[in-house]
This record gives C-alpha cells, structure tokens and sequence, in this order.
C-alpha cells in the first residue's frame, strides 16, 4: 500500500494544528520529501513513492517551525478583495485619490462624457445594468491608467535608452501587476487595477516593469536588474513589501450584481 492514507495516519501522531490543513500527496517522480504551504495557508506534504512513513514524521516534525512561520506569513497575506455594489457613495480609489459613485441618467452640467470624475471626488457614471457600470468604470481605471503609464514611463524610456517602447492597461488576472513582452511586441503592461493603489506602489510596479524593458543580462529578477532597480528606486524592497499586503485589499472588479436592472 502506497497511499497518502498511511502517511496521513502516521502524521497524525504529530497533532499538528488543524489549521494548517495539512495533505499529503505521493509525487512519483520527487526523490525527497518537500513541503509546500499554499496562497491561504494551506500545506501540502510532498512525498516520493515507496517512503518511509516515520521518515515523514521525523522530516515534518523538524520544519514545525519553518511551516509556523509561512503559514503566519500565508495568511497574513492571503488576498481580501473587496466587492462592490455599484450603488451610489461606493468608492473608488484611483491614484491617490478616493471618488464616490453617483449614478445620473444624463451628464451633469459641464460633464460632456460618462463616466467622468470631478474636482470634488464625484465618479459620475450613466445609470444602466450593474455590468455595464461596471465595465464603465473599469474603462476609466484603464483610460486614466493608460496615460498617466505613458507619461510617467517616459523618463525610463530616456534614462534606460529603451526605444520604441509601447504601453498597455488591462486586466492580468488576480495574481499579477504588470508584465514586460520582448519582442517583437516589447510592450511594458500593467493591470487596470493597479491605479487603485497608492501612488507610490503604482510607480513601484512600472518602474519594475519599465527595469525588465532595459533587458538586462542574466536572470529576470537577477544581479543586474536588481541594479537598475536599485538605481531608479533605492527604496523598491520597501515598496515590494508593501505592495504584497496592501494590493491585497485592492478592488480587481469584484461586484455583487443582482442582474437586475439599476
Ligand atoms: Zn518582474
């Protein structure tokens, strides 16, 4: 019998927490017995074929402490997204700065376009089904995101001699913030979501961006382009520690749509 049934058994005797979830999978191709602690804080025990079961128990029992600590670590960071309404006095920040929803049949005076932001932090946007609003607002987020990738990338284009550089505000799914393409696209890209972040950690994520586009030699997050980063932004470990626990609370277009009518 080779099933992850015995080693579950022989685990037990450890009494390890129950929050830590722990599974045991038999890998057939792993040599050595590893851990894994998953997003959320869920661990996997990872066992080759045929071990020994006390072995198991003696590996884990010695990374009690090490598992301690990345399941802390794993659940303070696991993500928290908020999810809107879509009702009027939601808010929502962008660069710095928090609007409220109002929802208008028609554009208020002096507004020739929805959805539109004021001076005094109304978000204005056309009243109509909830995903439509949303997607109103998602197009504002990568309007204004797009311009202000453009204009704020610029002083990386000259300093880092990247020529012919392009810019793209989209959405990258839940687990990225931006991405640089090679070429031939050679594209710096960054998630719509990010303009929902504090400024700094907006610039944190295109200056990252904008360090891969210098293409360094060696590996991505390697010697050299750690050298540029250290260059551009003395201060981006700080802002990448940041980034980890605050873009967590960060709004990725997560609503509660009823599917009616607003
Ligand atoms: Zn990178």
């Amino acid at each position: 019998m080779n099933s992850p049934d015995r080693y579950q058994t022989a685990l037990a005797t450890l009494q390890l927490p129950d929050e830590w979830q722990v599974d045991v999978a038999v890998r057939p191709r792993r040599r050595r017995v590893g851990i894994e602690v998953k997003p959320g804080g869920a661990v996997a025990v990872l066992v080759p074929p045929l071990a020994d079961p006390e072995q198991i128990v003696r590996f884990v029992r010695s990374r009690r402490r090490w598992i301690t600590e990345k399941v802390d670590l794993a659940v303070r960071l696991a993500p928290d997204h908020p999810v809107k309404e879509l009702v009027n006095g939601d808010e929502f920040d962008l660069l710095g700065q928090r609007y409220q929803l109002q929802l208008v049949a028609t554009p208020p005076a002096g507004i020739e376009q929805l959805p539109a932001a004021t001076a005094d932090r109304i978000l204005y946007a056309r009243a109509q089904r909830p995903e439509q609003v949303r997607q109103a607002i998602i197009g504002w987020y990568r309007q204004v995101g797009l311009d202000w990738v453009k204009r704020e990338g610029r002083q990386y284009e000259q300093d880092g001699r990247i020529g012919g550089l392009r810019y793209e505000v989209r959405d990258l799914g839940r687990h990225r913030w931006g991405l640089y393409r090679g070429e031939p696209k050679h594209i710096t890209a960054l998630h719509w979501a990010v303009f929902g972040l504090p400024v700094h950690l907006a610039e944190y994520v295109l200056v990252h961006e904008q360090a891969h586009a210098t293409r360094p030699g060696g590996r991505a997050h390697g010697a050299a382009w750690q050298r540029r980063m250290n260059l551009w932004m003395p201060d981006w470990r700080q802002r990448q520690l940041e980034l980890a626990e605050v873009g967590r609370h960060c709004w990725l277009g997560d609503c509660r749509l009823p599917g009616a009518a607003v």
